[in-house]
């Protein structure tokens, strides 16, 4: 769906399809730069990140193996509370192994805190976070996040894999929703 086939749902396009691929373009270069000599397994979150995933590993130079973790946060509505439980874990042993975080977003950093520490726990190699956007204003908790897309203030945003009540995640581009929507 195209930002045009929203109707009166869109208030305002932040980043187009060609803005996010050529991001993640620049991403990815400097992913395989800072990974070269070393196997790194990507591990998306769902469900958020599939696109990012899909553009990310397409725009690596060569072959990258991925895996994907579900997890459901705990807390009132919309806010997370950074109580998680895992609804998917993953499917690979990552005891030694380098691990890239792909997230969609960083809103209080609660929900990829916890999954950050529990991946630890599990004796990798490394563990590094690349998310497409971060919300600095809204950090509850301070996530070392290597690889960041783009910075955005602090409103909902939909459109790319990012969801409202399951809604415009097919969305090319990535948008702030107008307030009939979810008022
Ligand atoms: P956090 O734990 O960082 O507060 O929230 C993490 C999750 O909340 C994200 O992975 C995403 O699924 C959801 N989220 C946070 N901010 C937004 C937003 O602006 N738009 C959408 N669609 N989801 C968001
Ligand atoms: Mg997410
Ligand atoms: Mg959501």
């Amino acid at each position: 769906m195209d930002s045009s086939q929203m109707g009166n749902d869109l208030e305002n396009v932040l980043f187009t399809e060609a803005q996010i691929h050529a991001k993640l373009e620049e991403l990815a270069a400097q992913i395989w730069r800072d990974y070269e000599g070393k196997d790194v397994l990507l591990v998306g979150v769902l469900k958020g990140a599939i696109l990012v995933m899909a553009d990310l590993m397409r725009a690596l130079p060569g072959s990258v193996p991925m895996d994907w973790m579900a997890v459901s946060s705990y807390g009132s509505g919309t806010k997370s509370s950074g109580v998680v439980r895992i609804l998917k874990d993953l499917d690979a042993d990552i005891s030694g192994r380098h691990v890239l975080i792909v997230e969609d977003i960083i809103d209080s950093g609660l929900t990829l805190s916890w999954i950050r520490s529990n991946l630890e726990s599990r004796n990798p190699a490394s563990v590094e976070i690349c998310t497409l956007l971060r919300k600095p204003e809204a950090a509850k908790v301070e996530i070392d996040c290597k690889y960041v897309g783009f910075d955005i203030p602090n409103s909902f945003v939909v459109g790319y894999g990012l969801d409202f009540d399951e809604k415009f995640r097919n969305l090319r581009d990535i948008g702030t929703l107008a307030p009939h929507v979810y008022s």
